[in-house]
Order: C-alpha cells, then structure tokens, then sequence
C-alpha cells in the first residue's frame, strides 16, 4: 500500500508512516524534513482512523484489565469471608457436639 521513501530505501530501514508528521517514522527520528513518502488523503485519513480504533481497543482492553482486577479482588473478599464463615461454622459445630 505505501511506498518507501528514499532515504529508508537508501539504508534500507523499514519505513513507517508517522501520522501525526505526515512523515516516515525514521526521517520523524533523524528529523529530515525531505521524507517523501508517498501518502494519498485517503491513505493518510484511513491511517488516522486506525490509529483511533486501535486507540479505542486499547482502552477497552485497559479496562478490560482493570473491571478482571477488580473481580479478583472481589472473589478474593468472598473466598475470604467464605472461609471465615466455614471457621465460625466448625467452631460451632466442635462447641455443640462437646
Ligand atoms: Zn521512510
Ligand atoms: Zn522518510
């Protein structure tokens, strides 16, 4: 789909398209501001819309993370209360059959 520009075909890097510059992610670093890269419109809005989906999934699996903390901790105080109420319970079960 894109081609690479000339200075990532002259050293042979791998060349990426930096949205937010409008340039390729090596002439972004090495601040060259004669990247080529060849970008159409649609090219460059289609690259920003998966930029925002893929910032949108890792947001829900963000919190996807946090809601799958959250349920631990949550099953953690149940098995916690769990087993206290099965001591109390033996406690009394020992007491009643002395
Ligand atoms: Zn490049
Ligand atoms: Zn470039």
């Amino acid at each position: 789909m894109l081609t690479t520009c000339t200075l990532c075909r002259n050293s042979r890097q791998i060349c990426w398209v930096h949205v937010q510059s409008r340039q390729c992610n090596n002439c972004n670093q090495s601040n060259n501001n004669q990247c080529d890269i060849q970008v159409t419109a649609s090219e460059f809005s289609k690259l920003l819309k998966e930029r925002v989906l893929l910032l949108k999934k890792m947001d829900e699996a963000r919190a996807a993370t946090v809601a799958a903390q959250d349920a631990v901790v949550e099953a953690q105080e149940m098995l916690s209360k769990a087993l206290s109420t099965e001591m109390q319970l033996h406690c009394q079960l020992d007491y009643n059959s002395h």
